[in-house]
């Protein structure tokens, strides 16, 4: 499903077939797995802080 936020981001979170793990993807590109949505909401409410894109060094 994809989420739209109050601020007009779009966050989308997955299940992972198969398993209880959630998979969320922020606006900004990075990439988060949790059991807990709880927690994968936390973290995606805490952007910039703990993402980190793929293929970039700063
Ligand atoms: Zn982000």
């Amino acid at each position: 499903m994809t989420v739209p936020a109050s601020t007009g981001e779009i966050y989308r979170v997955d299940w992972l077939p198969g398993t209880d793990v959630l998979h969320g993807t922020c606006h900004c590109g990075a990439e988060h797995t949790a059991e807990d949505p709880v927690a994968m909401w936390e973290w995606m409410l805490a952007h910039p802080e703990g993402h980190h894109l793929r293929g970039t060094s700063s």
